[in-house]
This record gives structure tokens, C-alpha cells and sequence, in this order.
């Protein structure tokens, strides 16, 4: 899964200030800390995450005081990692500036109540966030909580046995698929096998002959075709012989019968075995 990385322009993030709000990391970082929103939260179409983003930061800076959103990396229900203070510049969310130097902070958009447990698509985006942080921060393999060394409920225990049992990847949703666990082979062999069940003839058969496979329909096409094919070429023979006779004292008037009338019984043999293979 590919990091859905919001820049700080495409989420219209204001500009931090300065000097704190620029100050780099000191030291190489241990791991990633994870947060939670630790207030309610209701989840809501990704139209509008950015929008959430920017009161974040509002919070932070009008309220806190901070010089800029305190959180190295956000990411929302749908998966995107918004960057806060990004991988460059120490974050102000883990505690104290120990803590805050010690690992990268980074939020999950999931709330003390209302929506507490992340999505499918934002672990995959909090692990996204991780592998980026460990990449290009750098960062080390560690993982916790705010929680960790300091005295906090964040990041809530949802996210917090989470990142502790090593921020796994979701497992991929199982789907009701009949064709699952089947091989090429099997799915070639339900298809192509020549030694099929013969296709019920109609409902009731149906319940008696369950086994059967498409390839008995395919079958079944094949043998009305040739016999339609037999029947036709008779009657073609027929009216060729009858037309071998034309200037040998047959009258012109009855082979034309006779071929009109050959003509005719076709189509009507033809009529009945469509209208048969339609039935059964
Ligand atoms: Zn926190
Ligand atoms: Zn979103």
C-alpha cells in the first residue's frame, strides 16, 4: 500500500512560526510514538479531514500557544497521512521535549468516544506513516503510545494494543467469493472437463443431478448442433438428387416443389430443436 502523503499546501496548513516552531530534531529518533484525538469524534467524508487538520492546528497554536499543529504526522479514517512537522522538525506532542526529541509523535483521528476504534484504511495509513518515518527519517523499530512515560490515556487502548502488538497490517477483508481457495486447475477442470455430468433436463432434475458442470451444457449445444447439421445435409442430398433429374423426363414444376418443400421441413426441424434447447 502506497503512502497517501498530504503535503502542508494541500492541506492549506498556515505557517508555523518561528524560531520554535522550526526547531530540528537533535538526535536521531528512537521510534514513533502513537496519539489518539482523546475528545469525541465522529467520523466524517474525507471532504472534509482537511478542514479537521487545519482546527487541529488552530488548537495548537491559538490555543496551546505552540508555534505550529504538534503532531509530527496525522492520519485520517480514509487512510492519508497528513504531515504536521513532518520528519525534519521536532514534534510537540509527546509530553515534554525529552519525549518530543525522543520519537516521532503521530495522531490517529479517533476520538475518547463516538468513533475509538481506527479503520482498516487508517491502521494501513498509520503503518504507511511508521515504514515512512523509519525510511526517511530515520527512525528505529520502536513503537509505543504517548502513554509511555507519561501519565496520559492517549492513545486510547484500541490504538495503544495496536501499535504494541507491532502495528500489524489489517488482514485483507475475506469476501464472500465462491471462486476462493480454487486453483487455475480446479476453476480449468469445472469449466473443460469432458467427463461432466450430463445437464439437468429441467428443474426437477435438478435436484436429482446437482453435480453437474457447465461444460454438460456446452456438450449438450454441441451434440443438437450436429444432428441439426445431419438432418440439414440429408435433405440437401435429397434435393440434389431430385435436381439431377431436371432435363431427364422429371418435370421441371415438381422438382421445384419438392425442393421448396424440403426447404420448409428444414426450417421447421430447425424451429423444434431451438425451441427444445431453450426448454431443457
Ligand atoms: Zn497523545
Ligand atoms: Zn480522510
Amino acid at each position: 500500500m502506497a503512502l497517501k502523503l498530504v503535503s502542508r499546501s494541500q492541506w492549506g496548513a498556515r505557517a508555523y512560526l518561528t524560531p520554535n516552531g522550526a526547531t530540528p530534531y537533535s538526535q536521531a529518533r528512537r521510534g514513533v510514538k502513537l496519539h489518539y484525538l482523546g475528545t469525541p469524534y465522529s467520523d466524517r467524508p474525507h471532504e472534509q479531514c482537511a478542514a479537521y487538520i487545519r482546527q487541529l492546528q488552530a488548537q495548537h497554536m491559538d490555543g496551546n500557544g505552540w508555534s505550529d499543529i504538534g503532531y509530527s504526522f496525522a492520519v485520517c479514517t480514509h487512510g492519508y497521512v497528513y504531515e504536521g512537522r513532518g520528519l525534519k522538525r521536532r514534534n510537540s506532542a509527546n509530553g515534554n521535549t525529552a519525549l518530543n526529541e525522543q520519537d516521532y509523535a503521530v495522531l490517529l483521528l479517533v476520538g475518547s468516544t463516538g468513533l475509538t476504534k481506527p479503520t482498516d484504511d487508517q491502521l494501513h495509513g498509520a503503518r504507511d506513516a511508521i515504514e515512512y518515518c523509519r525510511k526517511e527519517g530515520p527512525a528505529g523499530d520502536w513503537l509505543g503510545g504517548h502513554r509511555d512515560g507519561f501519565a496520559t490515556a492517549c492513545p486510547g487502548d484500541a490504538v495503544y494494543a495496536w501499535v504494541k502488538a507491532g502495528a500489524p497490517r489489517p488482514a485483507a477483508q475475506q469476501q464472500e467469493d465462491p471462486m476462493a481457495g480454487l486453483t487455475k486447475k480446479d476453476i480449468f477442470d469445472a469449466v473443460w472437463k469432458t467427463d461432466a455430468l450430463a445437464a439437468p433436463k429441467d428443474a426437477a432434475d435438478i435436484k436429482t443431478n446437482p453435480n453437474w458442470q457447465p461444460q454438460s451444457i456446452l456438450r449438450d449445444v454441441q451434440a443438437r448442433v450436429r444432428s441439426l447439421t445431419v438432418t440439414v445435409a440429408a435433405q440437401s442430398a435429397a434435393i440434389n438428387t431430385l435436381a439431377a433429374k431436371v432435363g431427364s423426363g422429371v418435370d421441371t414444376k415438381t422438382v421445384v416443389q419438392a425442393v421448396e418443400k424440403a426447404i420448409k421441413d428444414a426450417v421447421i426441424k430447425v424451429d423444434i430443436d431451438i425451441t427444445q434447447n431453450q426448454e431443457s
